[in-house]
């Protein structure tokens, strides 16, 4: 989970089908700008790759009853069908990527090891409610009853996306690898393309920013020589 910035103001059609008796919030500006808008990630666990994705209410809307909630254009975001099935319609306070206020890099920490197998780590620095509310939900996301012998989808789910966030990872710290390589001259071509990409993977397009930024932050050298 990543701060990102929603563009404003809202798509006209949302206005134009809360009007309409049976009208709906996925019209087609909406979704391309959500699409856009969150890099076509989603906005929980950051994939950007999953089997399915779709405009997901931050707020509950009750089938319907709270009309302003369901075609609120900051109240509508971008979810994997995963994310969306274990968050559930509820009221509980979660941090919201789109509000700036919202520090959520420098408020979670996201850990993880780039071995086979291992799990994220989500942690709450800010300890108020609300983080850690969010660290709670995204724990269940990234490691769904890890414990638990028995299968279900939703595990299944979960497990590929670690797989996924793995994958990132590797290719990521690979890429750090062959920064620091001693052949290479710190002033050459070829470390300044191997830190534009660096800095690319980092990026809030990126999938699982989030844990790369953590990389780059917890390491000193790292952060000077990608974070300034
Ligand atoms: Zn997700």
């Amino acid at each position: 989970m990543i701060n990102i910035e929603k563009s404003q103001p809202a798509p006209d059609c949302l206005e134009v089908e809360k009007k309409k008796k049976n009208g709906t919030y996925r019209c087609e500006d909406t979704y391309k700008r959500i699409a856009s808008d969150f890099f076509g990630k989603c906005y929980l666990c950051e994939y950007d790759k999953p089997s399915g994705i779709n405009i997901e209410h931050f707020k509950p809307h009750y089938q319907g009853k709270n009309k302003d909630r369901k075609f609120d254009w900051n109240n509508l975001f971008f979810s994997c069908s995963h994310c969306n099935g274990i968050k559930t319609s509820s009221e509980i306070e979660l941090l919201n990527c789109i509000n700036p206020d919202h520090k959520i890099i420098d408020w979670i920490k996201f850990d993880i090891k780039p071995f086979p197998k291992e799990l994220p780590k989500i942690t709450a620095i800010n300890k108020i409610p609300i983080v850690e509310n969010t660290v709670e939900l995204l724990d269940k996301i990234y490691n769904y009853k890890i414990n638990d012998d028995t299968f279900s989808s939703t595990k299944d789910a979960a497990n590929n996306l670690r797989h996924k966030l793995l994958l990132e990872i590797e290719k990521f710290g690979k890429l750090l690898k062959e920064y620091y390589e001693d052949e290479i001259d710190s002033s050459s071509y070829e470390k300044k393309i191997l830190k534009r990409k660096i800095k690319k993977l980092m990026s809030t397009k990126s999938p699982f920013s989030a844990f790369k930024i953590w990389i780059i932050k917890e390491n000193i050298t790292f952060k000077k020589d990608f974070m300034t």
